[in-house]
């Protein structure tokens, strides 16, 4: 059964989610003069619609969230200020994702404070619904049930996490694994492949860190926790 809901999104889906949304932002009669990326998760979205909309102003904005472990203290900010001044400008501030609406509610108070736009609208490919604290002028997929969108972008770090998660968990059954067998129960967990060379790289990192040691037995590579 699958333990964590994962959509494994393609480059060619990124793209044409791109293209629909520069069409609603076209439709919508709105034009920006500059588009502001949310790093990291807001840069090729950012740079795909600035292609699409013919924009040749480019910025970002950094906002960090803490990590799992420290999840209690949760709470978004900005990594670098940015001491621009955008007065007279409409700015189009683009996410990957809207999911807890956080990074983007600080995103855009940053900018509001410190560049002074003229507007700010915020376009994201999916909008979830039910969790989300604001509503994204543009969006394409209107997302009603929690589910992780695995990005081309993160793809490394979402594999080298997601086994980590799997292995702390089943580690405790099972201290020796092959990489098929590790390539199964991630199919299992997640409900997606994202390919032999992911996992590949995703396990040299782990080895590398020394969460796992990688031996041979009977002349088979195993990962042993
Ligand atoms: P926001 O909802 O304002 O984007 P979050 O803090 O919830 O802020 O998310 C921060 C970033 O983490 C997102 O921009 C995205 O890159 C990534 N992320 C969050 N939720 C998901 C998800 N369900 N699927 C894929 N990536 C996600």
């Amino acid at each position: 059964m699958v333990k964590v809901r994962c959509k494994l999104v393609s480059w060619d889906e990124v793209v044409e989610w791109c293209r629909q949304l520069s069409l609603k932002i076209k439709e919508s009669g709105w034009s920006p003069d500059t588009i502001v990326a949310i790093a990291r998760g807001g840069y090729v979205p950012a740079r795909l619609l600035c292609d699409f909309l013919d924009i040749h102003e480019l910025l970002s904005v950094q906002v960090l969230h803490w990590g799992k472990a420290a999840e209690i203290t949760a709470k978004a900010h900005v990594k670098y200020p940015l001491k621009v001044n955008l007065s007279g400008k409409k700015v189009l501030l683009v996410d990957d994702i809207a999911d807890t609406g956080d990074s983007i509610i600080v995103a855009k108070e940053h900018l509001e404070s410190e560049c002074k736009p003229s507007e700010i609208k915020v376009a994201t490919m999916q909008w979830i619904s039910p969790v989300c604290k604001i509503k994204p002028d543009y969006y394409v997929d209107e997302v009603k049930e929690w589910i992780w969108y695995q990005y081309p972008w993160t793809r490394l770090e979402d594999t080298t996490q997601f086994i980590t998660k799997m292995l702390d968990e089943e580690g405790k059954k099972k201290k020796e694994w092959t990489l098929e067998e590790i390539v199964e129960k991630f199919k299992e967990w997640y409900g997606i492949d994202v390919g032999k060379s992911y996992y590949e790289l995703a396990l040299e990192i782990l080895v590398g860190e020394g969460k796992l040691k990688k031996r041979t037995r009977d002349r088979e590579v195993v990962y042993e926790l």
